[in-house]
């Protein structure tokens, strides 16, 4: 009996030991189950974390290159040259095209970028510039145009034979470029295709409209910076343009100015803006030593301006710009006005060159086509509102000391300058007109601001006299480069 129950016990004993060993297996499994749940949820939680980061990352440049938005500001523009347009409101901008003006908001579903009291201008247009030529901004100016080329120009110039110097240095003009208010320009770069097809690659990666030009020159210049084969070299610097299929900027034939260039070369250089239909930049009537020296090389040539139209280089069906026109005869006025040659007037270079003082008050109010340009680095800057200001001043000096029958330029032709009539080398830019391209600077006042009130022309005014003055956005064909 007692060997019975103590079986019975035992079994008992043993069965009871067995259920909670069995309890704590199934404790245990629920333990690891449930962990594992957590594990999956943490995991599914970090994933949907790095996708939407992810997600996030992708979403911030298309925010900076939507096509389709509204801005709100106040819009100063320029129909035409004699007065400021200023207008409260709002524009329509589709695929970088404006679509309309209105005083109310006519899309509120976009994007809407509000300046509301900011002041907005059409982007700034640079004409003429030489971008190698930007670390020499601001030196060398007590020099005169010919012993400057020679002892600062050419040198700096030569170096872009080197792909490094030239990537170090056009990176940083690029980007200089970018935070200006400019927004399209038309560029000297060197005689070398390698470093000039680098140039044209940086300006297309920051979106800036350029026309680029790889300098042709092959005499009276430095043995270290002259070309054997000028014609050829241009040609295949042309023909790899075309096969990079660049959208933002494009080669332009540039004869450097006709002491540089023989006769033979100028010719082949014709021809070749003939066969692929390209634009052409060079200087003309910059200096007076200048032209004697064109005197002597073409002794049967009325005027300066022969040396290029001769060859099929000076306006007509192919669109020209020739920077500085400072002494030209009337002979080469007619012809400029005639073809449809852009001037670009420079007047911070002929000051910093001693080159002289450009009539340009009479070529904006005879009609003429005429632009602003930087001209670095015979000019000291590249910011356009300096070079505005120095158009107005230099104007003045003009009319007192030279021509007392032209009054001095305005604030509203020095804009019309810089904008409306620059841009039409580029297409429709330049204005806020519907079907014109969108290209605007919003204009950051706040180092500038005091207590005084001030009407929208004036503080555009004190904005282009005021060194601190700042771009606080800028759009190129629709695209908000900051
Ligand atoms: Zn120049």
């Amino acid at each position: 009996m007692f060997e019975q129950n103590f079986n019975e016990n035992n079994n008992n004993i043993i069965a009871s030991s067995e259920n909670d060993k069995s309890e704590i297996k199934s404790k245990k499994i629920k333990r690891i189950i449930l962990i594992l749940v957590i594990l999956v949820v943490i995991l599914i939680l970090i994933i949907t974390l790095v996708l939407v980061l992810k997600n996030k990352d992708k979403d911030e440049p298309n925010r900076e290159t939507v096509q389709d938005f509204v801005v709100k500001g106040i819009f100063i523009d320029t129909e035409n040259f004699d007065k400021l347009r200023i207008r409260k409101g709002f524009i329509l901008v589709e695929n970088g095209i404006i679509k309309s003006f209105k005083e109310t908001n006519p899309n509120e579903s976009l994007k809407l970028y509000d300046y509301s009291d900011k002041l907005i201008l059409p982007g700034l247009i640079d004409l003429h510039l030489h971008a190698p030529q930007y670390p020499n901004c601001g030196i060398g100016l007590d020099l005169k145009l010919l012993d400057w080329l020679n002892n600062y120009t050419f040198p700096e110039e030569s170096k872009y034979s080197n792909l490094t110097y030239a990537k170090k240095n056009y990176e940083l003009f690029v980007n200089d470029l970018a935070k200006t208010g400019t927004t399209r320009a038309v560029i000297f770069a060197t005689i070398h295709n390698e470093a000039t097809l680098l140039l044209m690659d940086l300006l297309e990666e920051k979106k800036i409209f350029a026309y680029v030009g790889k300098v042709s020159m092959d005499r009276n210049s430095p043995d270290y910076y002259i070309e054997a084969n000028g014609a050829e070299n241009t040609e295949k610097f042309i023909e790899e343009c075309l096969k990079r299929n660049y959208q933002y900027v494009q080669p332009i034939i540039t004869p450097r100015f006709t002491p540089s260039v023989s006769d033979s070369y100028m010719e082949e250089l014709g021809l070749l803006a003939k066969k692929y239909n390209l634009s052409v930049q060079s200087h003309l009537s910059e200096s007076k030593f200048e032209i004697e020296l064109v005197k002597e090389l073409r002794p049967n040539d009325s005027f300066y301006a022969e040396s290029y139209d001769k060859y099929g280089l000076f306006g007509k069906e192919i669109k020209t710009v020739m920077a500085h026109c400072v002494h030209s005869p009337d002979e080469e006025n007619d012809l400029i006005k005639k073809n449809g040659v852009f001037i670009a007037h420079c007047p911070t270079s002929n000051l910093d060159l001693s080159s002289g003082i450009s009539p340009a008050k009479k070529y904006v109010n005879q009609g003429y086509n005429i632009g602003l340009g930087s001209d670095v680095s015979g000019g000291h800057s590249l910011d356009l509102f300096e070079v505005m200001k120095y158009s107005i001043e230099m104007s003045k000096l003009r009319n007192i000391y030279i021509d007392t029958s032209q009054e001095h330029i305005t604030l509203s032709e020095a804009l019309y300058m810089a904008t409306n009539k620059g841009g039409s080398f580029f297409g429709k830019v330049g204005i806020f007109e519907n079907d014109y391209e969108f290209d605007a600077i919003v204009l950051d006042e706040s180092l500038v601001k005091n207590y005084k009130e001030f009407t929208e022309s004036e503080r555009l005014e004190r904005f282009i006299y005021n060194k601190n003055a700042k771009i606080e956005a800028k759009f190129i064909k629709g695209n908000k480069l900051f």
